[in-house]
């Protein structure tokens, strides 16, 4: 009986798909390889996307038009781009209002461009670590280290909170050098590179090596003293460093370029900006 059975069971017909599959994977392999040598070799992905399809709706585009001055110095494909990511940030994160705050939708747009934006070099740009946000009127007693705080990423609870007066304000004035926003989702994407094996965080330290490499200088050191262009708070430890220099490469770019050139380019390749003239 058994000899009747070998042939079904060897299935020849299911053989092309087999290989199929195989050369499928491999290939699919070979791929996500050769993406990452080139992340790392050329210091920025290969592509940051494969399909652009989400859309805002009419009035949270108008949000976006009226309100958030990076989106208009974009070009047409990036619009898309950026709409697209916005779109799927506000429909990945839950937006929960404190104190009595109504969440609005201006509140949704805006926060979710803030974050966009920082993250609109990278492939990867949806803050793992991130799944609330919380957002308070104004500031807010934080139960971590007993304070009252502007702004606050908790990756405990993996939430991002923000008071709403002070993140208004932080991009409203755009070259004052402080933005809440831009600061509390660069301690996420920070926190993101050190415990994960993507490209982009893979890039972000390496850069973020670089940049530290440059604080060791003596010339440098003289700089950040003559100039005292950063404000002390960056010097409290490495991750308020990365969070207040995110903010003056948004807030004073050519500042920046100007003072310490070297930090700058650091910054960008991070970022992989090279958006709105950065
Ligand atoms: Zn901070």
């Amino acid at each position: 009986m058994l000899h009747f059975l070998k042939p079904e069971a060897y299935a020849p017909w299911l053989a092309p798909y087999a290989y199929a599959i195989v050369i499928l994977g491999f290939t699919f392999f070979l791929f996500r390889v050769f993406e990452n040598w080139f992340a790392a070799h050329f210091d920025k992905p290969l592509f940051r996307h494969y399909f652009v399809f989400k859309k805002l709706s009419n009035s949270q585009l108008t949000i976006l038009k009226n309100e958030f001055a990076f989106y208009g110095k974009l070009s047409e494909k990036h619009k898309k781009q950026f709409q697209h990511r916005v779109a799927q940030f506000i429909s990945e994160k839950k937006f929960v209002g404190r104190s009595d705050l109504i969440i609005t939708e201006q509140m949704k747009v805006l926060i979710a461009a803030v974050g966009c934006m920082l993250s609109f070099g990278r492939k990867n740009y949806s803050y793992s670590l991130i799944d609330f946000i919380l957002i308070y009127p104004a500031e807010f007693f934080s139960t971590v280290n007993k304070n009252y705080h502007k702004g606050e990423f908790n990756p405990r609870e993996k939430a991002l909170v923000l008071s709403w007066k002070d993140f208004e304000q932080g991009f409203a004035i755009s070259n004052d050098n402080l933005n809440v926003g831009i600061h509390e989702f660069m301690h996420a994407m920070q926190l993101e590179a050190k415990r994960s094996r993507d490209l982009d965080s893979i890039r972000f330290t390496k850069q973020f090596q670089n940049i530290l490499k440059q604080l060791t200088r003596q010339e440098v050191k003289d700089q950040l003293d003559k100039t005292e262009y950063f404000r002390t708070y960056a010097f409290t430890n490495q991750y308020e460093f990365m969070a207040v220099l995110a903010e003056y490469f948004f807030e004073s770019p050519e500042d920046f370029k100007h003072i310490f050139p070297k930090i700058y380019s650091y910054t960008k390749k991070l970022l992989n900006f090279n958006f709105a003239n950065y």
